[in-house]
């Protein structure tokens, strides 16, 4: 459903993402580990269509899309600071990507209310965001990505400024959510145990390269390099 052959992003000179090649299968979940710095950002921006490649190609469903601009590519994306509207109440921020569609006002109300009872916020529409703790806002953030129905859901950090116990409830009901709706997930996260826990597939990445890709078994037995093992901790 993702294909990235060769995708490259250079910054001053230097290759942030260095000829990268990728698939994601439909209603696969990847998870994308790395240093900070190693280029996972630049990876979802590069898909998004919010940052231009340099070389190489994205495909989404096998079509090229280079001159397909962000609104037109079918993805969702949160960002690693989600970023809610804050003079905006819940409902008007999971409504936003329905308006941008110009989905009709009844169909827009209809979904957010859907929406907020899958992601655990049932009647919390007329809510001030900034009235919701932490976890609730990344909720919020979770359900105006989904609201329009993304081909691919791209999460950056999605967890990040949660605390432990939190975030391993919310893999776990993550985990269930995306499985009953068949979303296809691309995830950035520091979090081991998190992108362990959630994902078919984890990818390393170490400046701007796939240092390994594999199923969270094969990454954990049989870590690439000596980079991998170290960045998994093998080495203490
Ligand atoms: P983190 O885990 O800290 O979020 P990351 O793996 O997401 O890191 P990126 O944000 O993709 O890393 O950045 C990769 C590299 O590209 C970094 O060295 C960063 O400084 C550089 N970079 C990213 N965006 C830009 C930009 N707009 N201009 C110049 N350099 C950039
Ligand atoms: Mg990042």
């Amino acid at each position: 459903m993702l294909t990235l052959t060769g995708a490259t992003v250079r910054f001053a000179g230097r290759a942030v993402l260095d000829a990268v090649d990728l698939d994601v299968a439909e209603h696969e979940i990847v998870c994308v580990l790395g240093p900070s710095g190693s280029g996972k950002s630049t990876l979802l921006r590069a898909v998004a269509g919010l940052q231009p490649l340099d070389g190489g190609r994205v495909l989404l469903g096998g079509a090229d899309q280079a001159a397909v601009p962000v609104h037109r590519r079918g993805v969702g994306l949160m960002f690693q600071d989600h970023q809610l509207f804050p003079q905006r109440d819940v409902a008007g921020n999971v409504a936003f990507g329905l308006r941008m569609h110009g989905a009709p006002k009844s169909e827009q109300t209809a979904r957010v209310e859907e929406l907020l009872d899958l992601v655990g916020l049932p009647g919390a529409g007329r809510r001030a965001v900034s009235a919701l703790s932490g976890g609730e806002q990344q909720r919020v953030a979770l359900a105006r990505a989904l609201a329009p129905r993304p081909r691919l859901l791209m999460l950056d950090e999605p967890l990040g400024q949660l605390d432990r116990g939190l975030r391993e409830r919310l893999v776990v009901e993550l985990r269930r959510l995306f499985g009953t709706l068949g979303t296809t997930v691309l995830a950035v996260t520091h979090d081991q145990g998190e992108a362990f826990a959630l994902a078919d597939r984890i990818v390393v990445m170490r400046d701007g390269r796939i240092a390994q890709s594999g199923t969270p078994l094969d990454v954990w037995q049989a870590p690439a390099d000596a980079f991998v093992a170290r960045f998994l901790g093998f080495d203490n």
